[in-house]
């Protein structure tokens, strides 16, 4: 694990850190910032005893406070690693107790909501950073987290037009120690493209997964007991935390919906090509799609093992 994740930062490069929400992403994040030294203190706040009491026996950080009020006071950094919807609410907590100077970025999944849903209840001196790390897996809690989750992985920054640069360059500077590559866009362009490689992805696993247990229970069918490895696969992403998607869909409904609209409109054109026996058609289509698996794990974004090669991941605790 040390070789992926490189030595320690020679110096921190924030005096007091706070991760609210230590979940599968704040974990882990707090598990890289405790190996590489990113920060000279590191508080950890959420709002469930249980997971503060875990992150104490993990050892993960240097303060456990429960109440978000206190755990921001004097940070540099907070970082927001709740589900999407939860954002607003803890940022009209959080607000008044920020100090002058402060960055206050976050993990969602989702970029234009959150920034409409934080930005109203941040005092002024304090600058809104989004980040969202593409990397992660259907587990969550602490104990899903790992050091190594970012390695290698994209973390999209998603900073106002006129966001200070230094601001922007330090959130930068975590995602790199953590190991990603870092990119910069808008968020309605990040929330457009999420759309359609992680949201709608998802949005079918839990359909094509609901659609299979009705039928089960409806038929007394044996879907489940012979699933094959493409069905199996989809039950994967569908055991993806509930909260965390509701809140998803509902903050990229626009997004969502284009995209969506789209993906009918090609299984239109699918369903089409079988009823006409359109063999050539199907042939052409699934060549192209066989050609995009091949380009992803050649950008190392991907391993060619089966299981999408997340057992591997999950033994990098
Ligand atoms: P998670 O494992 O469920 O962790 C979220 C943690 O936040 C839980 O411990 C939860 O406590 C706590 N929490 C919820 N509301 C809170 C509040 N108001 N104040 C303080 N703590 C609160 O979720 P996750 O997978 O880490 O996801 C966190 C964020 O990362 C989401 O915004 C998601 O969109 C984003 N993200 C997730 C992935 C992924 O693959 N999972 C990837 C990239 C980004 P309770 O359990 O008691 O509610």
């Amino acid at each position: 694990m040390a070789d992926q994740l490189g030595p320690a930062l020679a110096q921190p490069l924030f005096n007091r850190l706070t991760i609210i929400g230590l979940g599968l992403i704040g974990s882990s994040l707090a598990r890289i910032a405790k190996h590489k030294g990113i920060a000279q203190s590191l508080i950890a706040c959420d709002s469930s005893p249980s997971v503060l009491a875990r992150v104490k026996e993990l050892g993960i950080a240097d303060e456990i406070i429960a109440e978000p009020e206190k755990a921001v006071e004097q940070a540099d950094l907070v970082i927001l690693c709740v589900p999407v919807g939860a954002n607003g609410p803890l940022a009209q907590k959080i607000g008044p107790h920020l100090k002058k100077g402060a960055i206050v970025s976050d993990v969602g999944s989702v970029k234009a909501s959150v920034i409409a849903k934080v930005v109203p209840y941040l005092p002024e001196g304090v600058h809104l950073i989004p980040a969202h790390p593409v990397a992660g897996t259907e587990f969550s809690g602490p104990d899903a987290g790992f050091a190594t989750l970012f390695v290698n992985r994209w973390c999209i920054i998603t900073p106002a037009p006129n966001s200070p640069t230094n601001a922007i360059e330090n959130v930068k500077s975590l995602w790199l120690a953590a190991g990603s590559n870092v990119e910069i866009m808008t968020a309605e362009h990040h929330d457009l493209v999420l759309a359609i490689t992680s949201h709608l992805p998802h949005l079918i696993a839990f359909n094509i997964v609901g659609t299979a247990a009705a039928l089960e229970e409806g038929t007394k069918s044996e879907v489940i007991k012979f699933s094959a490895g493409g069905f199996r696969d989809f039950t994967r992403i569908a055991a993806s935390d509930p909260t965390m998607w509701r809140d998803v869909f509902l903050n990229n409904k626009d997004a969502v919906l284009e995209m969506l609209g789209r993906f009918n409109a090609d299984l239109q054109s699918l369903e089409a090509m079988i009823r006409k026996d359109d063999g050539e058609g199907l042939f052409q289509l699934f060549t192209r799609t066989r050609a995009i698996r091949r380009s992803i794990i050649e950008i190392g974004q991907e391993t060619q093992k089966a299981d999408f090669g997340r057992s591997d991941m999950n033994v990098q605790k």
